[in-house]
């Protein structure tokens, strides 16, 4: 019990992005190595989110959506060493409560496969056999539907929604070595077009190809630190960035893409300081970034935020001014 109340810090799905990136999760979670996102009217009126990962078991069906039921975490110590994306139980029982969901999964135990639908508190309405290969399907209708208020704005805004919602796929479709992650969306009558696809390569740059094409991958520089100390303890970093002059840079900040141990984060700092050397070569643009940011897990906390976005580096100063030295070497003007 104790644990839970560390733990629960608010809402976890804000927005449209939340609770992709909560399904997401779930299913790198369940060890998946395909995943498909279906939207249809970019994630307005449904989401769905495909895995074929390792199912969810009956004694489960009904505590997966109660709040703090998770299967994922039994002592707070844990989040110390925490390798899994979840640990709050916290996006099912969201979902329920903001949307119209259903749940199909089989695990390699069972025959056949489940459909589960919910209600809005989480209790289980129907219960039918249906054929599955193994993994977990999760479709989530009328997002915010429940909120009247919340729901207008989000239909108003639909399409800055689903924009926030490509970035945070892009990050997760970068940093997921081996795992297919296919995105769709249908919009009106059309066809369904495919929106994102990598094609679970073991490699960052394969996947930078996939997700942002050739030219733009062409356009970066490896970036790799090893056994960097940083007050202490050991940090490696590993990525890419824009090559000075390489004409990929960008207006904004919007191919800026930080980790810590493959976990997607903001890390406004790091943005800044990769920005700033930047515009040594050219003041008005900002480059494209992947950093994956490998520390102990004692040195830093990521349940700062509900989404878990925010995270806490606590030698954050000190690990700015050894990348410094490290981009600057990237940077260093009589380099180009
Ligand atoms: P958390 O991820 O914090 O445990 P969630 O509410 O996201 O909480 O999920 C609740 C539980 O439902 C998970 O702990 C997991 O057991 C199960 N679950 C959810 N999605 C999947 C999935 N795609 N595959 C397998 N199990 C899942
Ligand atoms: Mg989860």
């Amino acid at each position: 019990k104790a644990a839970i109340h560390r733990i629960c810090s608010g809402q976890v799905v804000l927005d449209l992005a939340a609770a992709v990136k909560e399904l997401v999760e779930n299913s790198l979670d369940a060890g998946a190595t395909n995943i498909e996102i279906r939207l249809k009217e970019y994630g307005a009126v449904l989401i769905e989110v495909a895995d074929n990962g390792s199912g969810i078991s009956p004694d489960n069906y009904q505590g997966l959506t109660l709040k703090y039921h998770t299967s994922k975490i039994s002592e707070f110590s844990d989040l110390q060493s925490l390798s899994s994306f979840g640990f709050r139980g916290e996006a099912l029982s969201s979902l329920c409560a903001l949307s119209n969901v259903s749940v199909t999964t089989r695990t390699k135990e069972e025959a056949i496969g489940t459909r589960l639908d919910y209600d809005h508190s989480g209790a289980i309405t129907s219960q039918q056999s249906v054929a599955r290969a193994v993994g977990t399907t999760v479709a989530v209708a009328k997002l915010f539907a429940p909120l009247p208020v919340r729901h207008k704005e989000f239909t108003r805004n639909i399409r800055r929604e689903y924009g926030r919602l490509l970035s945070i796929l892009q990050a997760y479709a970068l940093i997921a070595k081996g795992v297919r992650i296919v995105c769709t969306n249908q919009v009106g009558k059309s066809g369904r077009s495919t929106v994102i696809q990598t094609q679970g390569s073991g490699s960052v740059k394969d996947n930078v190809i996939t997700v942002f094409g050739i030219k733009t991958a062409a356009c970066l520089e490896p970036l790799e630190l090893s056994a960097m100390d940083v007050g202490g303890q050991s940090v490696k970093v590993e990525g890419f960035v824009s090559k000075p002059g390489a004409g990929c840079g960008r207006a904004s900040g919007d191919r800026q893409f930080f980790y810590v141990n493959g976990r997607p984060v903001d890390l406004p700092k790091i943005s800044r300081l990769l920005n700033e050397l930047y515009r040594s070569f050219n003041s008005t643009q900002c480059p494209m970034a992947v950093l994956n940011i490998m520390l102990p897990t004692q040195s830093y906390d990521v349940n700062v935020t509900p989404d878990k976005r925010k995270v806490f580096l606590h030698m954050e100063a000190d690990f700015i001014v050894s990348l410094r030295t490290a981009l600057e070497s990237v940077y260093a003007p009589d380099k180009y």
